[in-house]
């Protein structure tokens, strides 16, 4: 069911301690872990704990979850004092999604170019 966890999800075992991550921040509804293969001096994905396949499909179904998510972005940037960072959610295998459990990047710590590659 829609929102549910999903067995074959790996952020869904993450939310459930199933897989171990190093976890920054954890609310009722989300939770903030470094990624795996950090992409900047801070990378932190930042994931409602609800499954959808990626943040428009969360917006729709639990805009208010959405909205926890894009808070805990802001608390992580805060928490990792940085004064300038981008928030990224991939969505599509087009543009780079490969985890299918809506999720944003939180990334910072170094200067980065505009538009994205
Ligand atoms: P996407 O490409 O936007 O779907 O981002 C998925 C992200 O998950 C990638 O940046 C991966 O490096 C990251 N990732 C994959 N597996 C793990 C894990 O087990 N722990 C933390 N991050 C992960």
């Amino acid at each position: 069911m829609a929102g549910e966890p999903q067995d074959d999800c790996l952020f869904c075992k993450i939310v459930a301690g199933h897989i171990p991550a190093t976890i920054v921040r954890e609310t009722d509804t989300t939770v903030a872990f470094r990624d795996i293969n950090p992409q900047a001096p801070t990378h932190v994905l930042v994931i409602p704990k609800v499954h959808y396949e990626n943040a428009a499909a969360l917006a729709a179904a639990a805009p208010q979850a959405a909205a926890d998510v894009l808070a805990a972005t802001q608390a992580v940037a805060d928490e990792e004092k940085l004064e300038s960072y981008r928030v990224v959610f991939n969505t599509g295998s087009g543009v780079g999604q490969t985890v299918f459990h809506a999720h944003a990047h939180v990334l910072g710590g170094r200067g980065m170019q505009w538009p994205p590659g």
